[in-house]
Parts: structure tokens; C-alpha cells; sequence
């Protein structure tokens, strides 16, 4: 998945410029025609993640452009029509290749860096080899559950939470700091 922010310059209903004003006592884009009453809300954009168990593993992905240290959840943007379970197992589909049950809801959290929020399952992998998306992805590795290591931003407290169901308590680690 990108990362683009939908940022308007012009009013997507009239094309008339956009400019900071007040809105509810906030500070706003909006609209500065005044029979126009569009305001940017810039709401978060739901992302799902899938920390995805095979066996006594969790698989992790690389993505394009990532530093080659760098492992996370497959994720992705929850679509239309879907619902979240749906969403995150056709991520997991589309990712790895393979099907999932979905196990349970992991936690919601806010990303604020990419102003979205993220919905974090714990799903189990169906038997069968990773067919990793290459339009998206360059690696992934798989795991084992106590070595699972969270990291601090986006996804990393999804994996904290979880592993405090296993009865794992782990701080989050910044990637730096986990090179060899
Ligand atoms: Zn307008």
C-alpha cells in the first residue's frame, strides 16, 4: 500500500481555492466560496494489519523502499463494500498468497505520522508456501513468536499488545537499534 495523503489545493466541489479558517473553533482547509460550504476534515484513513501466525511463526514483510532491517505486519487500506475481517484477509490473500482464518481483533490504534488508524488482527495462515506480492513487497521472513521483537511506531504496538497475550512482555525497539 502507498502512503498518499489527499491533500487539496482547490475545492473539490466548486475548484475554488481552498484557505486555513476556522471551523468549529479549529483550524481547517475549507472552501472560500462563500455558497460553497466544503471543509477538509483530513479524517484518518482506516488501514488493516494482519499479524499472520503459521505454526509457532508470524510472518513479517518488507516493502519497496524500505531500509533492508525493516520488517512489519502486512497491512493495507480497507476497501469499500468490505468488511474489516474481509479487508485483512484479502490483504493477508494478496500479500503472501495464501488464505486465513481471521482470530480475533488485536487492538485500533492511531498512527498520527500518516494520519490514519490502524486495525490490527491476529490471523492464522492456511498450510502452503508464501507467494509473496512483488509489486508491493521485496522480502519476509518468518518468526518465531518469542523472538517477536515490537517496534515503536504504526503497527509495533499491535505486535506488543499481542504478545502480552502470550504472556510475552517486550518494550518497544527502534529497527536501529535491533541491527547487527
Ligand atoms: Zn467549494
Amino acid at each position: 500500500m502507498s502512503a498518499a495523503e489527499t491533500r487539496h489545493m482547490y475545492c473539490p466541489i466548486c475548484a475554488t481555492p481552498l484557505s486555513k479558517q476556522q471551523v468549529n473553533g479549529e483550524n481547517r482547509r475549507a472552501c472560500t466560496n462563500p455558497s460553497c460550504d466544503y471543509v477538509e476534515w483530513n479524517n484518518p484513513t482506516p488501514v488493516l494489519a494482519a499479524i499472520a501466525q503459521t505454526g509457532d511463526n508470524v510472518v513479517l514483510v518488507q516493502a519497496r523502499g524500505w531500509p533492508k532491517d525493516w520488517f512489519g505486519l502486512v497491512t493495507g487500506f480497507h476497501e469499500s463494500g468490505e468488511t474489516a475481517e474481509e479487508g485483512v484477509a484479502r490483504e493477508v490473500k494478496e500479500e503472501l498468497g495464501l488464505g486465513c482464518q481471521v482470530e480475533s481483533l488485536v487492538g485500533v490504534y492511531s498512527f498520527f505520522q500518516l494520519n490514519q488508524v490502524i486495525i490490527a488482527y491476529h490471523v492464522l495462515l492456511d498450510k502452503g508456501d508464501v507467494t509473496l506480492d512483488k509489486t508491493e513487497l521485496v522480502n519476509y521472513k518468518k518468526i518465531p513468536i518469542e523472538k517477536l521483537q515490537p517496534w515503536p511506531s504504526g503497527t509495533g504496538k499491535a505486535v506488543q499488545d499481542w504478545l502480552k497475550t502470550k504472556g510475552i512482555e517486550k518494550e518497544p525497539v527502534s529497527f536501529l537499534r535491533t541491527k547487527k
